[in-house]
């Protein structure tokens, strides 16, 4: 599986706010965001917040067009290749392509993993994912770009739930709300898509139109 392998805190440097992606840590004063809050490199601090440009006013269509497809691929851990495919798969559905891109990334099963709170971070459920400790309608699933669909019910195989990691992360996952287009059931340690989630339930800062907006003019 292709990954980012670079520091993930120099990506919320990169785009000027906190993405999250390093689950319990984000949350705590050793975040990097909090300690250095200017873009990463030589010139980061004369470049201001989020990079060249950023938050100067000067910034063009394609600049910020290219942030929001950036800023979306790093929330969701996305290589570039993939997400074409996901936007190319979004404009040959019916209805909004950017909401169908948001769609196809929130589906991923990844996220679910994480959304459902077995997971403290999207990197965390891939890992998790990949080593083969959840089943995907009674089937073991290992491959974390999987779609799911409505109906679809994951659960932690029956011997990954006995390891320590889920029996405290159960725990953790109680005292955390999972949303209501899924339907989790911590004592099982699983949880069913009851439906794509509405636009107000996903991501508010993403701009998928803007993201539309990049792919289209080229
Ligand atoms: Fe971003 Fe989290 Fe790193 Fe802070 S700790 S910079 S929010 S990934």
């Amino acid at each position: 599986m292709a990954k980012n392998i670079g520091p993930v805190c120099k990506l919320c440097r990169r785009e000027g706010e906190k993405l999250y992606l390093k689950g319990e840590r984000c949350f705590t004063p050793k975040c990097s965001f909090e300690k250095r809050n200017f873009a990463p490199g030589q010139h980061g601090k004369n470049a201001g917040r989020g990079g060249k440009g950023m938050g100067t006013g000067r910034e063009s269509d394609f600049a910020r067009q290219l942030r929001a497809k950036q800023k979306a691929r790093r929330i969701y851990g996305v290589l570039e290749r993939q997400f074409r495919r996901y936007y190319e798969s979004a404009l040959g559905h019916r209805g909004l392509t950017g909401l169908n891109l948001l769609h196809i990334l929130e589906s991923r099963l990844d996220n679910i993993v994480f959304k459902l709170g077995f997971a403290t971070s999207r990197a965390q459920a891939r890992a998790l994912v990949s080593h083969g400790h959840f089943t995907v309608n009674g089937r073991r699933a290992d491959v974390p770009s999987m779609l799911l669909q409505e109906g679809d019910e994951v659960s932690v195989r029956e011997n990954s739930s006995k390891l320590t990691y889920f029996k405290d992360m159960g725990a953790v996952a109680e005292k955390r709300n999972s949303p209501s287009w899924l339907n989790r059931d911590v004592k099982k340690m699983s949880g069913a898509v009851v439906r794509l989630p509405e636009r107000a339930e996903i991501e508010g800062t993403l701009n998928e139109q803007l993201i539309v907006e990049y792919y289209s003019r080229r």
